[in-house]
């Protein structure tokens, strides 16, 4: 109880709020901090039921940083790292005042389940996003790491490569679903469909971590052990790489090296460590999408369906 963000103390001109805030992506980054529940509370937790703004730099805002990546890595042997390195943000709010302005929801216990689903839905949304260019991309260097090493028609290689195919595929057809079918709030807000993009950020991180093995899997090792860069511009070191690494007439081995390299570093370096906690993480683990989805299903037709193909229904015609 003494942890999670709530209120300390009402006055006539705002709250004070203590707690911590985890995890809080580019927090030292930016200007404002909105923070507000991400779990519904309980009549006993009014003081839970708290959401506002406030500037980062306000006094009792403390955030303390750490970064998946050092800032000098180079663009050649970092492609991903090197241009998107956030820092995340562990927020101690250590007796805060904020003013009455700056406060969306003190108390209002039902409102809060409210702040926390929507977040969900967006933070989910945006992660399923990034997801559908990501799996793209993953079925391109899949491509052009089996092409580069003459493999192309082997049916080993062809058949991880249509895995990864069905996953971007999925992911980009559950998303084109969740925004055409958009629902509408009763303010008149629209959103994408909580159902189908539940289920694809559920389909995102429950297979993510498959499907970066099926990169791995074609890569094999070098995804790991490639040389640097430095070593590709000296002399001797060079020479034995554009020698040792070149397969094809019309492969070029710096390019070759790109691809390995971005490989790793969205995979199984920097960025790519990162990014197999956040595949899960971000939006809410597995369970919170389990739990969704189970809320939002239409599990009245189902069951009757079910129960006219059973024989114990009459069944109706439309
Ligand atoms: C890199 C990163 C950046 C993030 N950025 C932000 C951000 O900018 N803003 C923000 O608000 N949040 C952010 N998050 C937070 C993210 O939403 C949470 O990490 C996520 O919701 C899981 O919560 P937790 O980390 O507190 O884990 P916990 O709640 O401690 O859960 C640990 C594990 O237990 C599981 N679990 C929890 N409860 C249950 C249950 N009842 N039944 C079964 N399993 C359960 C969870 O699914 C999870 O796998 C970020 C997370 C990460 C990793």
């Amino acid at each position: 109880p003494d942890l999670y963000v709530r209120i300390v103390e009402r006055r006539n001109d705002g709250i004070v709020v203590r707690g911590a805030k985890l995890h809080i992506t580019a927090a030292s980054l930016i200007h404002e901090l909105v923070v507000m529940p991400t779990k519904g509370m309980r009549q006993d937790e009014t003081d839970y039921a708290v959401s506002f703004s406030i500037p980062v730099n306000a006094k009792g805002v403390k955030v303390i940083n750490r970064s998946f990546a050092a800032s000098e890595l180079n663009a050649f042997d970092y492609p991903a790292s090197a241009h998107h390195s956030m820092p995340e943000g562990f927020v101690v709010f250590d007796d805060v005042f904020v003013p009455w302005e700056r406060v969306f929801l003190a108390g209002e216990v039902p409102l809060a389940t409210v702040f926390a689903q929507s977040l969900g839905l967006w933070e989910r949304t945006g992660g399923v996003v990034e997801a559908v260019k990501m799996s793209e991309i993953f079925v391109g260097l899949a491509q052009l790491v089996t092409e580069q090493q003459g493999k192309e028609r082997d049916p080993v290689a062809q058949n991880t490569i249509s895995e990864l195919i069905a996953y971007a595929e999925t992911l980009r057809m559950s998303l084109d679903y969740a925004c055409r079918h958009f629902q509408t709030t009763p303010s008149g807000m629209v959103h994408p469909n909580i159902l189908a993009i539940n289920v694809a950020k559920y389909h995102y991180a429950a297979n993510f971590h498959a499907a970066v093995r099926g990169l791995h899997d074609l890569g094999g090792g070098l995804v790991l052990t490639l040389p640097l860069e430095a070593d590709l511009r000296s002399g001797t070191t060079g020479d034995l790489l554009r020698k040792y690494l070149h397969t094809k007439p019309d492969v070029d081995v710096e390019t070759r090296m790109r691809v390995y390299n971005l490989i790793r570093d969205l995979t199984a370096d920097a960025y790519g460590g990162w990014q197999q906690v956040v595949a899960l993480q971000a939006g809410g683990g597995l369970n919170a999408q389990r739990i969704m989805m189970h809320r939002a299903y239409d599990m009245a037709t189902a069951r009757e369906r079910a129960l006219i193909a059973a024989g114990a229904r009459p069944a109706t015609t439309h």
